[in-house]
């Protein structure tokens, strides 16, 4: 009877020679480590145009913030909690999700409190962003003025739910009430 083999038996990285003994994710370590380090298996090198596009530097920009404790924005991503889905840490998982960057776009996030993952980025061109609701938008109510992401904090209600109820017109009454769920009153 055969071991199970707990190693792969080589590195997976195509045309790799390396017969490392410290495989690590099916890789050798070389590759592990400018996987880990670059987001790519590419060498510095063969980065050098990669590097140079803006797409890069949006997805560095972005691991940085959420993964680098000294990074200067630390503090309101990684710090809060705000993560990068697994797979996008490797540049190229990340650009075929997102695809390519429209012109002066930058990543967005649809629920400011959720991760940087599919279905929570898009591409957005700055001068949207700025003009966007849920940036910029007060919501007036009995009394109150505050963004749709205060009044959402402040009634216990997930932001991008609050969001949805604006964007598709609801009376401010009822899209401010955290016992309206999908349109139906549970309470
Ligand atoms: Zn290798």
């Amino acid at each position: 009877m055969s071991r199970k083999n707990i190693y792969p038996k080589g590195c997976s990285v195509k045309h790799c020679d390396t017969t490392s003994l410290h495989l690590i994710k099916e890789m050798c370590q070389k590759h592990y480590t400018r996987m880990h380090r670059n987001g790519t298996i590419k060498t510095e090198r063969h980065m050098h145009g990669l590097t140079n596009t803006p797409e890069y530097r949006v997805w560095s920009a972005m691991v940085q913030r959420c993964t680098n404790h000294k990074n200067k924005w630390y503090s309101y991503y990684g710090g809060r909690g705000i993560k990068v889905y697994k797979p996008w840490l490797i540049f190229d998982n990340f650009i075929s999700d997102m695809g390519k960057r429209p012109l002066h776009g930058t990543i967005d996030r649809i629920d400011n409190n959720g991760n940087y993952e599919p279905g929570n980025c898009s591409w957005v061109t700055q001068k949207a962003q700025s003009n966007n609701t849920r940036r910029n938008h007060v919501l007036s109510h009995m009394g109150r003025r505050m963004t749709i992401a205060q009044w959402a904090n402040d009634l216990g209600l997930k932001y991008s739910t609050l969001y949805g109820r604006i964007n598709k017109n609801w009376p401010l009454d009822k899209a401010l009430r955290k016992e309206y769920y999908h349109g139906t009153k549970v309470v």
